[in-house]
């Protein structure tokens, strides 16, 4: 029958959209690499939608409020991507000339393109401290006395986990001490919680543990958890309503966005428990990429190993290659993973890689590094 064949051949078109590039290909680049489930794409394909822009896409108006509950917070607003939401967060709490207070290795410094100087008018006052992580004493010494002169001090930002970092994991301890003193010297407090979803996995904690002491926190859904887009910002009503008018303004209000919150609901149920597993993969790659000859894991990874999905390894300068050098000769053999500073690599871990995948990887780095340091010899 017609129709019969026309379902096979739809089943063969699911296949192949479903498929890798290539099988052989291990993509170590990033957790946003992964795609979609055959799950996740049925439940995208029912979704009951509005229009979002109006206000009435059931689908976003259940992500949003189940978002809220899951932080602890009073509203939350569905955006495009991560970079929105947290400039729709900093454009929502600051006004130009205002100091933003984030480690050194943000997110928002390294890669978004300047946006907190772009579209809020801010600048930014980096902080030190070992994997992305400081204290107390770091938030004093960078608030700026009040007088004519100086910016105001107006927000504070805590990135968990942490991505130039390693991947690591505020303790939570650190974490309410010192978003708490951030709001009693009279500062907002955002945390970039991109993979807050990781560091929940990593302790047993749940999100509004770690939001209890800020006044808006972001997170993906297009990362760890899988989803092709997505990410939301949660907070106190009226900051929310701001947000939500600064996504308008950015460009980033879409119309039957619920296709895409279905996605992030079916995920929040979903693939949130699993990441443990992209955490011993990680642990797993770390130990295999530690053991190539011309590799070791990187220094800040060296005491605790990684403690989510990302593996940091360290190119000995001796061998005289680049990180870019590896990444490109790995590539060749059907290994992607990127160079993240002259002499360092990054690797993470999704759940399009398996354990054995894991074990692949690990072996084909090898080959190309005993290779390449035979060859120099
Ligand atoms: C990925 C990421 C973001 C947002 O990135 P988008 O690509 O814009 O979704 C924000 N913060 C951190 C820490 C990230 O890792």
């Amino acid at each position: 029958m017609a129709e019969r064949a026309f379902a096979k051949r739809l089943g063969v078109v699911r296949l192949r959209m479903n498929a890798a590039p290539s099988t052989n290909v291990i993509d170590l680049r990033s957790d946003t690499v992964s795609r979609p489930t055959q799950e996740m794409r049925r439940v995208m394909a029912e979704a009951v939608v509005g229009d979002d822009v109006l206000g009435d896409d059931p689908t976003v108006i259940a992500l949003q409020d189940k978002f809220a509950a899951l932080l602890g917070k009073e509203a939350a607003c569905f955006v495009p991507t991560g970079t929105m939401a947290n400039q729709a967060a900093i454009r929502a709490q600051t006004e130009p000339g205002d100091e933003i207070i984030c480690h050194e290795g943000g997110h928002i410094i390294h890669y978004e393109t300047g946006s907190p100087a772009a579209l809020s008018g801010c600048m930014v006052r980096p902080l030190a401290g070992d994997r992305g992580i400081f204290d107390v004493a770091d938030v004093e010494g960078a608030m700026r006395p009040d007088n004519i002169h100086s910016p105001h001090s107006k927000l504070l930002i805590i990135e968990n986990t942490h991505n130039r970092g390693g991947g690591s994991v505020w303790p939570i301890e650190q974490l309410e001490r010192v978003a708490k003193r951030g709001r009693e010297l009279g500062l907002r407090v955002h945390m970039d919680g991109a993979r807050l979803w990781n560091a929940c996995a990593a302790t047993g904690l749940a999100p509004k543990d770690y939001a209890k002491n800020f006044d808006t926190v972001s997170c993906c859904f297009s990362k760890g958890l899988g989803c092709p887009a997505g990410s939301a910002v949660a907070g106190d009503k009226a900051t929310i309503s701001r947000v939500h008018r600064f996504v308008k303004m950015f460009g980033g209000k879409m119309r039957q966005s619920g296709v895409l919150a279905a996605a992030a609901l079916y995920a929040l149920d979903n693939h949130r428990a699993r990441l443990t597993q992209d955490h011993a993969n990680a642990r797993r790659l770390a130990t295999l990429l530690a053991q190539c000859p011309g590799l070791a894991i990187d220094p800040e990874q060296r005491e605790r190993g990684p403690e989510t999905n990302m593996v940091f390894v360290a190119v000995d300068k001796a061998t005289g290659l680049t990180a870019a050098q590896v990444c490109e000769r790995v590539k060749a053999k059907g290994v992607l993973i990127l160079p993240n500073s002259p002499q360092r690599i990054r690797a993470v871990c999704h759940l399009d890689v398996s354990a054995a995948q894991i074990e692949e990887a690990g072996n084909r780095v090898r080959e190309v590094m005993t290779g390449l340091l035979a060859a120099a010899r």
